[in-house]
């Protein structure tokens, strides 16, 4: 039979067509009235995605360019910061602290779960200068409680800037910046946004901003203060990813439209889409016997599923892919061969889940020939919670 490669990796995503056609089309010089339409269009565009009045930065790199710029702006060398951690991606904003000479504080939680309240206050210091979580954990499929940790830090009386990387946060969990009070929040463009990997993007907080003012960590191409200023006039400090970019307006387009053209709306629908999924997707898995990583606190981004007894993760990784050319992930690091995931993030529709649910379906019985399986254990499970969904949606 014919097979369609098909992603469903928690980034790089699945492009939309229409951002497609307008990367093509997108043959523009950047210091054009031009070029400062469409880019003030889209930063205008990206506070309504985020969802909060800050000024949003575009940079051309990856999200963890993103990360960084956050970092080298938010610090000084021996300021003293907190990071909380149960997943790759933590561990990331602990050796970028690391990196810019800042003395971490690590609270963490083993990989499938999340730290506690009381934990996060426990490492809380008088000192802490900045706090640095995941809204979503890619690495292990956990959500993390953002609300709960920023009212912590008003609770506390801390000074402490609350950084979320919501790379898969965004699009697929209810965020509200401003009235939570936190102070960064940083994306990518190969995330729930459906266009491909190359931008990273930041909202950041008034408190954020003048922090900025007295920090003296080493940058340069991520100065986030000159960013700001040329992004008022339309431009942004160095040649900017021109295609992306008109790509990034062209599925903020689409998004809005979910909601006759409102963005803010069209998100909250991207969001519960990515949440439907996510439950269609751990009731199947459940239906067929196997176990979720991270059942207590999961993540509508993307679902880890743990290998069962007798198998590896890799074995269904590598089924799926040899079978119908679709691309799940195994686990990162030492969860490689214990979980595969499955991504729920963007661009991604009722059809494209029932597709994979029915393929995982037919590698379990005919590939791996699971115990108990059989055509239609996962599929009848996923069909209930969609039903039930859909009709509590138009109720
Ligand atoms: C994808 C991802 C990143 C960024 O990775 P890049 O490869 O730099 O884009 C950071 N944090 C999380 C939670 C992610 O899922």
């Amino acid at each position: 039979m014919i097979r369609k490669t098909r992603l469903f990796t928690p980034g790089p995503t699945p492009l939309l067509p229409a951002a497609q056609f307008a990367m093509a089309a997108a043959d523009i010089h950047h210091r054009t009235a031009e070029f400062r339409a469409l880019y003030s269009r889209v930063l205008a565009q990206l506070k309504e995605f985020v969802g909060t009045e800050n000024d949003v930065i575009i940079l051309s790199s990856s999200g963890t360019g993103a990360m960084e710029a956050s970092m080298s702006n938010l610090t000084s060398p021996g300021d003293r910061i907190l990071v909380l951690t149960a997943g790759k991606f933590g561990e990331r904003w602990t050796a970028l602290g690391k990196a810019f000479g800042c003395a971490v504080d690590v609270v963490s939680a083993p990989y499938g779960q999340t730290f506690t309240l009381e934990e996060v206050k426990a490492g809380l210091k008088l000192e802490t200068r900045a706090v640095f979580m995941q809204g979503t954990e890619t690495s292990t499929g956990v959500r993390h409680d953002v609300e709960g940790v920023a009212k912590l830090l008003k609770d506390e009386g801390s000074e402490a800037l609350l950084v979320v990387d919501g790379i898969t946060g965004l699009g697929t969990t209810h965020l509200d910046m401003d009235a939570w009070g936190v102070d960064a929040i940083i994306g990518g463009s190969q995330k729930a946004v459906m266009i491909p990997p190359g931008l990273s993007y930041l909202a950041l907080s008034d408190r954020a901003w003048d922090r900025m003012e007295a920090t003296y960590n080493p940058r340069y191409y991520f100065d986030l203060r000159k960013e700001r200023k040329n992004a008022k006039n339309g431009e942004s400090a160095y040649t900017p990813a021109v295609a992306l970019i008109a790509a990034l307006g062209a599925s903020l387009d689409y998004i809005a439209a979910q909601a006759d053209g409102d963005l803010r709306e069209g998100r909250r629908k991207l969001v519960d889409n990515a949440e439907t999924i996510a439950a269609m997707t751990r009731a199947a898995c459940q239906a067929m016997g196997l176990g979720l990583f991270a059942p207590d606190s999961p993540a509508a981004a993307a679902t880890a599923i743990l290998a069962p007894e007798g198998f590896t993760s890799t074995q269904f990784v590598k089924a799926i892919r040899a079978r119908f050319a679709a691309i799940i992930t195994d686990g990162q690091g030492e969860m490689k061969g214990q979980i595969f995931r499955i991504a729920h993030l963007g661009y991604f529709d009722y059809l494209d889940t029932i597709a994979l649910i029915g393929a995982l379906e037919q590698v379990a019985v005919n590939d791996l020939k699971l115990p108990g399986v059989e055509f239609g254990t996962a599929l009848v499970a996923a069909q209930k919670v969609y039903a039930e969904r859909a009709a509590a949606a138009s109720a």
